[in-house]
């Protein structure tokens, strides 16, 4: 490869397959895309990148952020750049007319330190401001393809504050962005400010492409309110056929718990299919995502909101399903109406043609902080309301064959009942 096709070709961005993975990666995707970069998803999660991501951190860690790191480690090579985004804010949250401060749990918040130190990566800001990033970028780029000419020396990288030659050059630069949506454009410019240190693009471009994202995202979330999985969500996007919903004589079940943990096929033995192959319409906090007058029906159950983001969705979610269970629009794909709304918040109780769930499902990972709050939600609604309620823990030990016998015997005990 000559050094003019260095130059020309595409920037690759890595993203892991976990943690925000499944919430965002429709606009992460469009937005490099359109603004000229190529992308590689890590692969599906398997033994090997648990095996990987549990050497890397400590034994206290969730696994979520175990598997995260073995996902990073299989990027190793197959990129240019990794995607790490640190997760701060999302949204204002009003409860009961209060204005409330809602977050992500720490290790979100700290994700992209822990990765760098634990595998010793260089972030972009350490190579410099922009034209000085590009440049080193590109001279990095010609070690790894083996350009540089016999006898030529060349200078290690320069890193910002740390001395000695540069680290491993098979080793991607990590883009670390602060995401805080509260503070909108503020955002997309400290996005674009990064991004443009890897390769040349107008502000304008960046407008556009954000906007053109936004709109698959929000159709990615309707499309996940239809009751589709994140899989099926991203090949109709794609462009393949909507599948089928199968035939659901079993009732709606709750299944709850964050989405990196419900849809990771190899984490909870693919526990939202499994339910749904019996026969169960299973919802997830992910299906009532948009529907926001459920979720605040939901939260209106706790005296103030959790601080994490998706602790309060999971929560609110699961507390709404045990209480109201669904009105038949919502079983028809539509979101509660203003007047269903209404009706359920000054009687606090169900409507006569409301369906019951038959019961919940609590997915959590070993070591959650803020799940120790929810699960505690939960399972005191659950008591009051005399609803069955399984909680199932994952971690690195838990097999498929642990996780599929416990399954069973709930849906026995569901049946029976
Ligand atoms: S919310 Fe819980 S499972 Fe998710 S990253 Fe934080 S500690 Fe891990």
């Amino acid at each position: 490869m000559s050094t003019d096709s260095v130059q020309s070709r595409r920037l690759t961005i890595g993203v892991p397959r976990a943690l925000d993975y499944y919430a965002h990666f429709p606009l992460v995707r469009e937005l490099l895309v359109g603004l000229g970069f190529d992308y590689v998803v890590s692969e599906p999660t398997n033994r090997a990148v648990v095996d990987a991501g549990t050497s890397y951190t400590v034994s206290d860690a969730c696994i979520p952020v175990k598997i995260f790191h073995g996902h990073v480690e299989s990027l190793f090579g197959r990129c240019d750049a990794l995607y790490l985004p640190r997760l701060v804010k999302l949204r204002r949250l009003k409860h009961d007319g209060r204005s409330f401060r809602e977050t992500f749990c720490p290790k979100f918040i700290g994700l992209p330190d822990i990765v760098r130190n634990s595998m010793g990566l260089e972030t972009i800001e350490q190579l410099g401001p922009a034209a000085r990033a590009r440049r080193a970028l590109r001279r990095r780029l010609r070690l790894r393809e083996g350009e540089v000419a016999p006898g030529v020396r060349e200078l290690p990288v320069v890193q910002r504050g740390q001395g000695g030659p540069g680290l491993d050059t098979d080793r991607p630069i990590v883009l670390d962005i602060d995401i805080d949506l509260t503070k909108r454009l503020g955002t997309l410019y400290r996005v674009a400010n990064q991004l443009r240190r890897l390769r040349f693009f107008s502000y304008p471009r960046l407008y556009l492409t954000y906007r053109r994202a936004l709109r698959v995202q929000r159709r990615y979330e309707n499309l996940l309110g239809a009751g589709l999985s994140p899989r099926e969500v991203l090949a109709v996007i794609d462009g393949a056929e909507r599948p089928e919903r199968p035939p659901t004589p079993r009732g709606p079940l709750a299944v709850v718990g964050y989405p990196y943990l419900l849809y990771d096929r190899f984490l909870a033995a693919g526990v939202v299919e499994r339910f749904t192959k019996r026969g169960y319409d299973v919802w997830t906090p992910w299906r009532l995502w948009k529907d926001k007058r459920a979720l605040a029906l939901g939260a209106r159950v706790k005296s103030r909101p959790l601080f994490w983001h998706f602790s309060n969705i999971v929560c609110d979610a699961g507390l709404y399903l045990m209480r109201y269970g669904l009105t038949p629009e919502q079983l028809a794909g539509e979101r509660l109406s203003r007047r269903g709304y209404l009706y359920r918040l000054a009687r606090k109780r169900p409507g006569a043609h409301d369906t019951p769930i038959r019961g919940l499902v609590h997915v959590t990972s070993a070591t959650c902080g803020p799940d120790a709050f929810v699960g505690k939600y939960l399972e005191l609604t659950a008591k009051r309301l005399d609803i069955p309620l399984m909680v199932l823990q994952v971690d690195e030990q838990s097999g498929e064959a642990g996780v599929l016998t416990r399954l069973e015997a709930f849906c026995d005990m569901l049946e029976r009942r």
